[in-house]
Formats: structure tokens, sequence, C-alpha cells
């Protein structure tokens, strides 16, 4: 879709994420932001307690405690010894949950000692900012419809180089949008990027926008050679359902929105694709934040999206892939699904070490590198073990600031600092790619 063509099923979309009905009766709420009937989650006296396991045996306590206690929610999984475990706690769980931590040696410090008050400022700062500054930017984060409503926008002041393309559906009805930005070269390659795709890492649809407003609107010449290398495939948020829920009713949220449980609802979009699913680091119950779903590909928004990356792949050179999450500061590449090394370990990493350097240079912003299932840990199912095991070469994986004092909340005054170290980031792994390829 190009120009007017573009815009016109644009209007249609946005009608559309309003209009359609849930597919499923087990749906309280349609589609639209404000038609929530659930009441906001307020996450009165939570907190967030950070511990760092120092031998594998409390690594396997923790994860065991977590499934034995699923309102105790992890915000980082266990992983690894050395690695800090983050668990956000409500007023009736934490003395349990503080004996547990003591009982095995465990020194818990308070990272969020006021979940509730948190939640509340990130809310009234963007009122006030909404209402001091109207247009879209990068001094607060922004809801679906801003944030489809600035796309559209794109799509009719570049009409030559921006349009608007569509992922697919998902469960609640919405279209899940991103924009292509041509490259001058017909033939170029492909830069793929996804973010968003866990509801409540709120900086990553954020630094998505900056992104593509930095790839349209940056004047300096080494920065619009390595971009302009390629066609710009970029998706901010490949979850609606989620991010809108994170909006409406728990900012917190992470998976999808489907039901399959009574209990609990939505499967964990990166833990749902068609590679060597449910494998490792990928949980069968329901209620985990780490849900792969009733099978591969069971959410309607992992299908659309396998559709649309495998028909970019089966015409074109998809050379690179970002996918944005956050937070600890790392770059990741494959593998996820096993501790074994890919053929392309050495390059990759070098590539990965480039980034994170560019990445100092702009904030002295640290970030770790490494292979996700030696970095986190084993994680199946996610899209970028999928897109590499598709021929993609150079998969990557941010999560973004910060590395254990804001974690999901992290101040809208941070969103402009963050977005720039990561895209100049973004902008070393093209043109290393482009060099490697
Ligand atoms: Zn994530």
């Amino acid at each position: 879709m190009r120009g007017p063509a573009a815009l016109a099923a644009l209007v249609l979309v946005l009608a559309g994420v309003r209009a359609a009905p849930p597919p499923s009766s087990h749906v309280a709420s349609g589609p639209a932001e404000t038609t929530s009937t659930e009441a906001p989650a307020t996450f009165r006296g939570h907190k967030v307690l950070r511990v760092v396991p120092s031998v594998g045996k409390q690594v396997l306590g923790l994860r065991q405690y977590l499934h034995d206690h699923p309102k105790v929610s992890p915000w980082l999984e266990p992983s690894a010894p050395g690695r800090p475990v983050d668990l956000q706690v409500g007023p009736a769980d934490a003395d349990a949950l503080k004996e547990y931590l003591a009982q095995e040696g465990l020194v818990a410090t308070e990272m969020i000692v006021d979940l509730g008050r948190m939640v509340e400022e990130e809310q009234r700062g963007m009122i006030d900012a909404k209402r001091s500054n109207i247009d879209f930017g990068w001094d607060t984060y922004h809801t679906l419809d801003e944030i489809y409503k600035w796309l559209q926008n794109l799509a009719q002041k570049y009409p030559k180089e921006v349009s608007l393309v569509e992922g697919g559906r998902t469960y609640e009805g919405r279209t899940i949008i991103g924009v292509k930005i041509k490259s001058t070269d017909q033939q170029a390659p492909i830069a793929f990027v996804e973010a968003g795709i866990h509801a409540r890492e709120w900086i990553t649809p954020a630094t998505a926008t900056f992104l593509i407003n930095e790839i349209l609107t940056r004047e300096d010449g080494e920065f619009r050679s390595a971009v302009r290398a390629y066609e710009w495939h970029i998706f901010p948020v490949t979850n609606p359902d989620g991010y809108v829920y994170t909006h409406t009713t728990n900012r917190l949220w992470r998976k999808s929105r489907s039901k399959y449980s009574y209990f609990c609802s939505g499967a964990d979009l990166n833990r749902n694709w068609p590679f060597h699913w449910r494998e490792a680091g990928a949980s069968a119950v329901p209620c985990s934040e780490t849900y792969a779903g009733v099978r591969a590909e069971s959410e309607p928004e992992t299908k659309a999206m396998r559709h649309y990356l495998d028909s970019l792949i089966a015409t074109r050179t998809v050379l690179v892939y970002v996918s944005l999450h956050s937070y600890s500061q790392l770059l990741m590449f494959p593998w996820g699904w096993t501790s074994e090394l890919t053929k392309t370990h050495d390059d990759l990493n070098s590539v990965a070490e480039l980034a994170v350097k560019a990445a100092a240079k702009r904030h002295g912003t640290q970030f770790k590198f490494g292979a996700i299932s030696k970095a986190i840990y084993p994680a199946s199912g996610s899209t970028l073990d999928y897109a590499y095991d598709k021929g993609v070469k150079y998969p990557m994986v941010f999560e973004l600031r910060d590395d254990g004092t804001y974690g999901f909340l992290l101040p809208r005054e941070q969103i402009r600092p963050a977005a720039e170290e990561t895209v100049d980031a973004i902008c070393t792994i093209a043109s290393e790619a482009g060099k490697r390829k």
C-alpha cells in the first residue's frame, strides 16, 4: 500500500479498531480503549523485591516458590546464580515471601517500596504532559490510539517513503499496524523491527516510534547512509490488546488477552512461536507470565506476525531483525532454546559488542551482551530463534533500560535518552550487517 490508498485503508483500520466485536463471548470488554468494565488494578501496598541468588539451589528453589505462589509476580525470572530476581508482591503475601527468602539465606532489597504510588504518579504525569503538549513526542508515553494516529499522519506527511502495513488481527479484533519505510534502492535488504510484544514494556513502543522518526528526519550522513541502505518494516506495538489493557486496567500486564483458563488470561507471545515450542524456559501453566499458549501459534497475534515475516522472507532478503524488550540492559542473539552456540556465534557476538559500545557512547549506559540462553536463561518459541532459523542473519533482541531501579515503570524523562542510545545501537547493527552480508 502506498500514499492515499494506505491512508484510506488506515481510516478503515482505525474504524475497525473501534467497531470490531470481540471474537469470543468470554471477552468482557470491547476493543475501544475506554470501555473496559474491569476495575483498574491499583497495586496499593505492592512492593518489588530484588534478590540475587548465589547458588543453583536457590535459583531452583525460587522457581518452585513462584510455581506454588502465582500471586507473587516475577518482573525478572530466576535465571542463574549472580543474576537478580525481581518479585512483585502484594501486602497479603509479602510476609510469607520474606520469610521464605530469609529461610533460604536470600537477602531481599526493596527495589520499589510503593508500586501503587509509582503507577499513580506515572498516570498523573501522562495527563499533565498531554495537557501541556498536544503533539506526539518522546516526553511522555502514548496510548495505542495516539501511536496509530501518529503513524497515519506519517504516511500522509511522507507519501513517497512511508506506507502503512498491517500485520494482522488480534484476539480482541484490533489491527496490528506498522510502517514500511522505503529505501532509494529497490533491492535493498529488509530490516524488521518489532516492539511491545510484552505489553508492560512501555519503553519499547516509544523507542520504535523514535526510530521511525529518526530514520525519516535525522540529517547526519553516517546515520542516513546506514539506515537508508534498508527497507524498514517497523511494528511499534505487536501486542495491541495487551498494550491497551496496560493503559486501561493493569499497568503490569505482559501477555496477550486470549482466554483459555477461567482464572488467567493470555499467553506469552514471545514463547508462542513455532520453533522448538515450549521446550525450554516456557510454561505450560496458564497463569504463568511465560505461558507458552495451548500450542505453537495458538495466539492470532503470533500467527499474523509469523505470516507477515514469512512472506517478506519468501520474496526478499531480511538481513536484520530487531526485537525490543525491557528491562535489564542486555543485547542478545540466538539461540534461546538451547545453550549450544549458533554457527555464526562469533560474528553475532562481535556485532553485538560494537552495538553496545555505540549505545554506551551516547549516555554512558552499559549493556551486557551474549547469546540469549547464556545471557539470561533458555527461552524457546521466541521471535528471534524463529527468524534466525528462517535465515535472517542478524537477529538481535534488546532488553532496554533500566537495570533495576524503576523496571517497567521507567520515568518518562528517560524515554528520549533510552531511545537515542538504542537507535545508535540499531544503526551500528544495520551498518555492520551491511558490511558483512
Ligand atoms: Zn519482554
